[in-house]
């Protein structure tokens, strides 16, 4: 251990997405390592090797990075207490398993699978707990050395001690198991690979983790953990076990409660530093009110010592609010670069008009000319996208509705509201009217908010119409409904070339009704 310095960690299987309960796990950690000037490692457990995937594991670093969960050792950061892969930690386990086979802690055990069967039988039929009955715990040594010579499949297995383990939980106070529980559980399978919980251990101690901050489900781990690090001689960590987190119906949050992974929030449009927020909330608060934190504010308030051993229930209209509240409070040129990221996922950027540079030949070719590109695009949209979000005001609540909000600036496919079209455009009169707004605004110089407001004003009088026809005809033939922000400056962001087809062509729509 280096001093007193605190080193947690964050050890996922990477045999799926980032789970919620992963990601609460992992910013916890974090949490502690930055508050405390710890150190924050990512550890992948992949020694399930039939599980364990590529995609996954790149899933995970992914949705950390995206959380903003940056770790100080693992992969593709290193540290001097590497490799951070147990699939590349094998001979260290395996050197450990000697060191308990030569004090006779762990023996090597020859049971067969069609014998481990019978045993369970056995023992379900005699109603007693399905357990190895170690029967190889006393096989002579020179017998143990013969087999081993001859290449007979085995495991290692823990010799269990009598008695009781017990640890201190920084969550759950002292915690006490009877030994007769536990069975003489492998260490090493079969396949020479480590079990979850020898692994664990091993690289714990061996990585000098002074904190084992994981999910209440490892719980049951414990004594097996326990009596491993006194067996290998280690000191043990502190543990501070969270509590489970529970879907709307109670029961453990998982993929039947619907979004579960980090990365499905990320798609719904969810920022990150909402979730962080959120996640935070999940097992630990401050004074049971204040909900707002930033990432700075968590860190300096988070103590193990407020997280509660209660389940804690996964709430998505509080998640909407905190959301909310973040995206109140970007500022607008923060606001500008996030939305602009969230148009490029939906696709809406490049728009199908508007289109200069981007996208040339050249910017297909390289991935450094298609990000040259992208950043000349996003410095040209940049004050447009700025002019667009001020106009839309608290019209825009969050990510999520970027698409269905913004669509219209950047897209002809927009959503088209069929009740607008009947209550503002179904009057034939509106046909001509539309096409003179249109030709009022071929020639309208210059093409701005304050210039346009007065000649669609001067229009309506000289048509004999209320400013309000024109204007509530205008908008749904330019944003497909018949609710959106001034719409003069919607006319004046969408540019005159696009008024002026969308005008046309709702008159060439309403015309073609009447005929
Ligand atoms: N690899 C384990 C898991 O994903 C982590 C165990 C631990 O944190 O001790 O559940």
């Amino acid at each position: 251990m280096i001093g007193s310095q605190v080193r947690v960690r964050f050890a996922p299987s990477p045999t799926g997405y980032l789970h919620i309960g992963g990601a609460r796990t992992a910013l916890y950690n974090w949490l502690y390592a930055r508050k405390t000037g710890g150190v924050f490692i990512l550890r992948i457990e992949d020694t399930d090797v039939t599980r364990s995937t590529k995609e996954s594991y790149e899933a995970i670093l992914d949705a950390l990075n995206w959380l903003g969960l940056d770790w100080d050792e693992g992969p593709e950061k290193g540290g001097q207490y590497g490799p951070y892969l147990q699939s590349a930690r094998q001979v260290l386990y395996h050197t450990e398993a000697q060191k308990l086979l030569e004090s006779g802690d762990a023996y090597r055990c020859f049971c067969t699978q069609k014998e481990l069967e019978e045993m369970r039988e056995e023992a379900a039929e005699k109603g007693e707990p399905t357990r190895y009955d170690g029967r190889c715990r006393n096989l002579p040594t020179d017998e143990a050395q013969r087999r081993l010579a001859m290449n007979v499949p085995h495991v290692v297995r823990i010799r269990i001690p009598e008695g009781e383990t017990h640890f201190r939980d920084i969550i759950r106070g002292q915690v006490r198991f009877q030994n007769t529980e536990l069975d003489d559980f492998v260490l090493i399978k079969s396949d020479g690979r480590p079990t979850y919980n020898f692994a664990v251990v091993v690289d714990d101690a061996r990585m000098a983790i002074t904190h084992v901050i994981r999910g209440d489900d490892h719980l049951s781990n414990m004594p097996k953990q326990v009596i491993l690090y006194k067996a290998l001689g280690y000191s043990l960590p502190k543990f501070a076990h969270l509590p489970m987190i529970l879907g709307s119906d109670r029961s453990r949050l998982s993929k039947r409660h619907g979004a579960s992974s980090v990365q499905e929030f990320r798609r719904m449009g969810y920022m990150s530093d909402s979730l962080v927020n959120y996640l935070a909330l999940l097992g630990w608060s401050l004074d049971g009110v204040t909900e707002f934190f930033t990432r700075k504010s968590l860190i300096e308030k988070f103590s193990l010592k407020r997280v509660s051993k209660n389940p804690a229930a996964f709430d998505i209209g509080k998640l909407d609010f905190i959301n909310g509240e973040h995206f109140k409070r970007l500022d607008s040129m923060e606001k500008v670069s996030i939305v602009f990221e969230k148009l490029e996922e939906e696709k809406l950027i490049p728009p199908d008009f508007r289109v200069k540079e981007w996208g040339s030949a050249d910017a297909a070719r390289s991935p450094d000319a298609k990000k040259e590109n992208r950043e000349a695009y996003f410095k040209e949209e940049r004050p447009r996208l700025a002019f667009i979000l001020k106009v839309m005001g608290h019209r825009l609540k969050n990510l999520k509705d970027v698409r269905s909000k913004l669509c219209y600036f950047y897209k002809d496919d927009y959503r088209k509201v069929e009740e607008a079209y009947k209550e503002h455009l179904a009057n034939p009169e509106i046909g001509p009217h539309l096409l003179q707004m249109a030709d009022m605004i071929e020639h309208l110089e210059p093409f701005e908010r304050s210039k346009i407001e007065g000649a669609v004003r001067n229009l309506a009088d000289d048509l004999e119409v209320s400013a309000g026809t024109l204007i509530h005809a205008s908008r749904v033939a330019l944003t497909g409904d018949s609710v959106s922000p001034d719409i003069f400056s919607v006319m004046h962001l969408l540019g005159r070339a696009k008024c002026i087809e969308r005008l046309r062509q709702a008159a060439s729509h309403v015309i073609s009704k009447k005929s």
